[in-house]
């Protein structure tokens, strides 16, 4: 992509809306552009790092065996009445009535929609286990609506269902989640902790919140410190067991808010980490309280009626993509791991005009487009030090930067960020040596 073209309406101030990090940088990098409280619009740069966040929770949700599906944002009242959850849910859901005067509702979250899928196609405990998600716009018209895209109104979320015919089948469930989303959050370069999470009125301990710690986290958290270890993930093997994985976890202490115990957080004494966290994703069994109350049944072995024993495992998407920023950041910018990044690597021609410069630019940018690299080409006529500025702001994993300077002496310069450092470096290279350094 040539910088020329590209819509990317960057910002020299600060915005003072903002008030975390990741808000700031995502107005700045023209990454989202506010509708109105809490609904964004996504702009070319924010929607690249969206749409890899999303395909990441795709794979991995596919990888452990959820099949995609696409349920619609708007979804029929009486649905939510079968359930008893309409007039429980509250003013943060969006009530809408059609022209026929039948209530309508923007979807907060998608279980009775899908339970009612089910209950129309599975009938035998043969058709079972299943797992479903989808990749879908929520609406919940949250009473304080902040932090840009972290806590949104409208805000796209990764939700998936699991039905089975007992709680052994739906701990399975729960586990490979559990694991899945151990993958999936470790593959953003993100440390991602399951924490034991309020799990409602059915009790039990399967309900964990995935949260990364950051001090502009909503939720209070505690943890024991070797989650803090940058080694803590190396010790397990989370292609291995799924059990002993998830037990790996879940043996040190980790927990959210409601779920505290302060006699073991007085046991673990200099052990215990307090902080402050961002909840990523969620994942929660809840038995047959849906499938109950919407008559959601199959045939068991033994001929009797079952009704379906389900989980349902959330992940904020859109919420990620403010989770990251907040995670990798310096004074400069925002510094992308490579897993998400918009583009792989930013190219800088420092003198536009300058055949020299312009040539090699050119050679460089279709050598990279050639062998599959995305690469944002700074082809702008504008000072060297608003393109370093832009560059550094949009945090891409590589920069190249070629000048009269360089080449005359047959070098380009290569700037790598590495998000785990959190640190920039450069170097001075020969053309080849640095293409080869970015293309491993
Ligand atoms: P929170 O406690 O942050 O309000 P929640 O517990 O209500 O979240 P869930 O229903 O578990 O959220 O939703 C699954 C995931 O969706 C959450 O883990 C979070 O990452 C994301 N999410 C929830 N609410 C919002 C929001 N208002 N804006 C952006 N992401 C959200
Ligand atoms: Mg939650």
């Amino acid at each position: 992509m040539r910088l020329s073209v590209y819509f990317l309406p960057t910002l020299k101030e600060t915005p003072s809306e903002a008030s975390i990090v990741s808000h700031r940088l995502m107005l700045r990098s023209g990454m989202i552009r506010q509708s109105s409280a809490g609904i964004y619009s996504w702009l070319p740069l924010g929607l690249r790092v969206l749409k890899k966040i999303e395909r990441i929770v795709r794979e991995e949700q596919d990888r452990a065996g959820a099949q995609e599906v696409l349920m619609p944002t708007i979804q029929p009242a009486d649905l939510w009445r079968e359930s008893g959850r309409y007039d429980a849910y509250g003013p943060e859901m969006l009530r809408i009535k059609d022209r026929h005067d039948r209530d309508m509702l923007y979807g907060p979250t998608n279980e009775e929609l899908i339970t009612e899928i089910l209950r129309g196609s599975v009938k035998s405990y043969k058709d079972l286990p299943k797992n479903l998600y989808h990749i879908q716009w929520k609406f919940r018209d949250e009473v304080r609506p902040r932090f840009g895209i972290m806590r949104g109104r409208e805000f796209l979320m990764k939700d998936a269902y699991s039905f089975d015919l007992d709680y052994e089948g739906a701990k399975r469930s729960y586990n490979k989640m559990f694991v899945a989303y151990l993958r999936t959050f470790e593959r953003m370069g993100l440390k991602a902790i399951p924490m034991k999470a309020d799990s409602g009125p059915i009790g039990g301990d399967l309900s964990h919140e995935f949260v990364i710690l950051a001090d502009t986290g909503e939720s209070e958290v505690a943890c024991h410190k070797d989650f803090l270890d940058n080694d803590w993930l190396k010790d397990v093997d989370i292609d291995g067991g799924l059990q002993p994985t998830v037990d790996a976890f879940t043996e040190k202490y980790a927990a959210t808010d409601g779920e505290r115990d302060a006699a073991k957080e007085k046991e673990l004494g200099g052990d215990l980490v307090t902080a402050r966290g961002i909840e990523v994703g969620h994942i929660f069994y809840f038995g047959t309280k849906y499938s109950e109350a919407m008559n959601c049944r199959v045939m068991g072995p033994d001929g009797g009626e079952a009704a379906l024993e389900m989980g349902s495992y959330g992940i904020g998407v859109s919420r990620l993509v403010g989770a990251v920023i907040e995670a990798f950041h310096d004074d400069d910018g925002i510094i992308w791991p490579e897993s998400v990044a918009p583009f792989k690597v930013g190219l800088i021609n420092l003198k536009v005009g300058d055949a020299e410069c312009d040539k090699s630019c050119e050679n460089i940018y279709a050598m990279l487009q050639d062998h599959g690299v995305e690469v944002l080409y700074d082809d702008r006529e504008e000072r060297a030090g608003a393109k370093f500025a832009d560059m550094d702001l949009i945090g891409l994993p590589w920069q190249l930067v070629v000048g009269p300077r360089g080449l005359k002496q047959g070098v380009v310069e290569v700037k790598f960020s590495d998000h785990k450092a959190n640190t920039r470096a450069k170097e001075e290279l020969p053309l080849e040596a640095a293409l080869k350094r970015i293309m491993v």
